[in-house]
């Protein structure tokens, strides 16, 4: 039974920020909504909250129907490309990914549930701009073939980057969303453009990352005491920049 467990939980972990890296960058980011923006909000998403829907892009990959949005997740780039100079993936990627949920969510012809769809779509992806194995190598899938230990158990460097630091400490979204370290400049306008220095840097994080772990490394707490600074400040910043999107479109 308890191998059963294990074995479950094991797969719910395989993919992105885990639900508590993405619930808690929702939280940051409802901090600081203009009213306007929350009231437009809670009516497109109907008693839910950016919380309660942020994993929803995630809770479809199960469903077939949706299979056209799997690489929207992701980009993958080599460690020394920027993404300006990356050749753009025919599939989709992230970051464009999230350029069409702004230019649908600013179109005037728009059905409800379409809005609602990609306003979840939306509040997920920035979060996984936020995940540095998210813009990953393509060969080694994002560092989900990039096979290390944690704690002597087996896994993968983008595990360990999506859930198994997080994890680790045991804490809930809202905990870790009140842990975050003190954000140094409240204002951010928000601006298209913004969106591929985000990406390119995210990717300088990922760059690093790469070139710290070998393939068999048994990371443990020394490798969390030296990394969860930078999933820390990086749901700040993922969260204080969605909350500067969704002020761009509904305030
Ligand atoms: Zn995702």
């Amino acid at each position: 039974m308890r191998l059963l467990v294990f074995f479950i939980a094991s797969l719910l972990s395989l993919t992105n920020w885990g639900s508590t890296g993405h619930r808690a960058l929702a939280e940051v980011a409802s901090f600081y909504l203009t009213e306007n923006a929350k009231n437009k909000i809670n009516e497109i998403l109907d008693g839910e909250t950016i919380v309660t829907v942020s994993m929803y892009a995630d809770d479809i990959r199960s469903d077939n129907r949706y299979d056209k949005y799997y690489d929207w997740h992701f980009i993958n780039m080599e460690l020394d490309e920027d993404y300006e100079d990356a050749v753009p993936s025919e599939k989709g990627d992230v970051f464009i990914a999230i350029n069409k949920c702004l230019d649908i969510l600013e179109s005037d012809s728009l059905t409800d549930s379409d809005k609602s769809f990609y306003l979840k779509l939306l509040i997920h992806f920035i979060g996984d701009l936020h995940q540095p194995m998210h813009i990953g190598r393509y060969e080694d899938r994002g560092g989900n073939r990039v096979y290390v230990k944690w704690f002597g158990r087996n896994s993968n460097l983008h595990r360990v980057w999506d859930s198994e630091m997080i994890n680790g400490y045991n804490m809930s979204y809202s905990e870790l969303a009140k842990n975050l370290p003190t954000p140094e400049n409240l204002e951010i306008e928000f601006e298209r453009d913004d969106l591929i220095d985000w990406v390119n840097e995210t990717h300088s994080y990922t760059r690093k990352i790469y070139n710290d772990v070998s393939i068999d490394d048994n990371l443990g707490y020394e490798y969390q005491y030296q990394n969860f600074q930078i999933v820390r400040e990086l749901i700040l910043k993922g969260g204080m920049r969605l909350a500067s999107v969704l002020n761009y479109l509904f305030d």
